[in-house]
């Protein structure tokens, strides 16, 4: 290792905060010199075959060049400007191909900088509205266990109540209602009995629950969970038979990830708010949207003070906007649907080998998505260096072990992922 790498990571372990670290206790970082395709280049030379998409964003890839062309024609013309008073085509554009490829009767978009800061905005747009309905009362949030939904308060709040953050933040936090998680997977057939905790809660509580929010039909790093898409269904009939909104929060799995454009479709549903963010931009850069319906749109502004009471100043940034568009519209051209599908079939396949493991408790796949949970929470930092000694960029958290490749990646890369997969947890020893 030359000296200008060591001194990289001397100073970056001593001073700079990674996801969920200790400065007391730093964990290994390894410093990447490039990323293209499918492949994150390490200063030393080697190439990893990408397993994580970055946490589910790059869909396309690294450094591709139609986000590339977007990013640097957007740049020439303006990088950012305001959008208090301001309006510019990138927005317009991306808000308009939203409106027409989301659920239908979401129509109003609104843009914002992160996949949390897209969860707060939906909260206070369902508290917002019924404040204007003259229901101030409502002010809680039902959802299921096993969730998340982002690190800010608000979404903090309605993350799983275990798992979470919530004793570490009690007292700060606002009560919200948590019903069991759904037990019945993908695939299994439906049982009516799952639902029953979400009905018992908004049997109680309707009256004080201004919505419903929950990750449907996958859940992301609350647990890795896929569940029946009848459960999202449901919870769109209980939401107008209760009287509260439902939220959708399709910000992992928004853009293809399950094998449907947004997993609202799974169930045939449209929510009443649904959050996207993550994939939006195909990982170039931070951006995220809320989108809305016409009513919740018009009560929110029949209210009192007759405005939506949120504005990011990076709020609609140009040059985020274009590469959404761009990486829409790639998506779109592409066969995704058929990429998808083969991911998922490859992935069944390359996993079945491990199974049946003592330390394996359960493999499941749903899109291109591919899960192994182990028997009991694995060491992050050595599991990681094997995979990193193997080729290939896995990272696990507590006992999950999972995959989530760019849609782009070749049959031979993806064999190559899954056979590292089962050879890392094969030879792991607790
Ligand atoms: C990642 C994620 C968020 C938070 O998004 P950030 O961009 O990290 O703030 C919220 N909800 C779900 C389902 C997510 O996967």
């Amino acid at each position: 290792m030359n000296q200008q790498i060591r001194d990289l990571l001397t100073f970056d372990s001593a001073h700079i905060w990674h996801p969920y670290t200790s400065l007391e206790r730093p964990l290994p970082a390894y410093p990447v010199a490039s990323a293209k395709g499918v492949r994150i280049r390490l200063t030393d030379g080697r190439d990893l075959i990408d397993g994580m998409a970055s946490w589910w964003c790059a869909i396309h890839g690294y450094n591709h060049p139609r986000l590339n062309a977007a990013a640097k024609a957007q740049m020439e013309n303006m990088a950012h400007v305001m959008f208090g008073g301001l309006t510019h085509f990138p927005a317009v554009e991306l808000s308009r191909l939203l409106v027409e490829l989301t659920p239908e009767g979401l129509e109003t978009v609104f843009l914002c900088d992160s996949g949390s800061v897209s969860v707060e905005v939906a909260m206070k747009m369902a508290l917002q509205y019924w404040q204007a309905k003259g229901e101030p009362q409502k002010k809680r949030f039902a959802t299921i266990r096993n969730g998340y939904h982002g690190d800010t308060f608000g979404a903090m709040g309605v993350c799983d109540p275990d798992t979470g953050m919530h004793s570490l933040f009690s007292g700060f936090l606002v009560q919200n209602y948590f019903a069991d998680a759904p037990r019945i997977t993908f695939q299994m057939p439906w049982d009516e009995s799952d639902i029953q905790s979400l009905t018992d809660i908004l049997d109680m509580h309707a009256q004080q629950t201004a919505a419903i929010i929950l990750e449907p039909v996958v859940q992301g790093a609350g647990g890795m969970r896929f569940y029946h898409p009848r459960y999202v269904a449901r919870v769109r009939q209980l939401a107008d038979q209760y009287k509260v909104l439902f939220i959708a929060d399709e910000i992992a799995t928004g853009f293809g990830r399950t094998g449907k454009l947004f997993a609202c479709e799974h169930a045939g549903v449209c929510p009443d708010i649904m959050c996207v963010g993550k994939a939006l931009t195909g990982g170039t850069l931070t951006l995220a949207a809320t989108l809305t319906t016409a009513d919740v749109a018009r009560v929110v502004g029949s209210g009192d003070p007759g405005v939506f009471m949120h504005g990011p100043t990076f709020m609609g940034n140009p040059l985020a906007c274009a590469v959404a568009v761009a990486s829409t519209r790639l998506l779109l051209e592409s066969d995704w649907e058929q990429k998808i599908r083969s991911i998922e079939a490859r992935m069944r396949e390359g996993f079945a080998p491990i199974a049946g493991l003592p330390q394996v408790a359960d493999v499941r796949v749903l899109g291109a998505i591919g899960v192994v949970e182990m028997n009991a929470p694995v060491d992050v930092a050595r599991m990681q260096a094997s995979f990193v000694a193997a080729g290939v960029w896995v990272r696990p958290f507590g006992k999950l072990v999972y995959i989530m490749p760019p849609y782009i990646i070749s049959d031979t890369d993806l064999d190559r992922l899954c056979a590292a997969m089962c050879q890392v947890i094969e030879r792991y020893e607790p």
